[in-house]
């Protein structure tokens, strides 16, 4: 069995070598982002990941989280994650496209295993005749947390295109 932090150290262990073969230079600021990307399941904002490696390097900026961010996007070694707000949040445990969970009241997103999604793609490519190079499956909603605690708006807006207004 593994645990989230042998999963952690496994997706290090994998990109500080990428990054290395790129000829980044890793300081201890870059490598607390990576460690940060690596470990965060919530789909963090780049703001976030700046707050929690923050706690241990406080005068690293947010320009160098974002760059870091782009290098590993660029990489295909994080999934971006854009909203129509302009909120953009990252999966760095899981580069290539995977369907989740979003919940327009907390922001929460949630991986999500759905064993016809994994298929999907070369599916659609045979039915259409096109080379598919990425997805984006979101499922849209209220988590169970905000459910119990009997937020709003379940409405569903067709005209709407889905985006959390939140920071996390
Ligand atoms: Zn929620
Ligand atoms: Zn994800």
């Amino acid at each position: 069995m593994t645990t989230d932090g042998d999963a952690q150290a496994d997706r290090l262990a994998e990109l500080v070598p990428r990054l290395r073969a790129r000829g980044y230079r890793l300081t201890p600021q870059r490598l607390a982002i990576l460690e940060v990307l690596a470990a965060s399941r919530g789909h963090p904002s780049a703001e976030l990941v700046h707050q929690r490696v923050r706690v241990r390097f406080p005068t690293i900026s947010l320009g160098t989280v974002y760059k870091t961010v782009e290098l590993l996007r660029e990489m295909g070694e994080v999934l971006e994650l854009g909203f129509t707000d302009g909120s953009t949040r990252y999966d760095g445990r899981r580069p290539r496209p995977h369907p989740h969970l979003v919940c327009r009241s907390c922001g929460a997103i949630t991986d999500l295993d759905l064993e016809e999604t994994r298929t999907l793609p070369d599916r659609v490519a045979a039915m259409h005749g096109w080379s598919i190079t990425s997805h984006r499956l979101d499922f849209f909603g209220l988590c169970p947390r905000c459910l119990a605690a009997g937020a709003g708006d379940t409405s569903l807006d067709p005209n709407e295109q889905g985006g959390p207004t939140w920071q996390r």
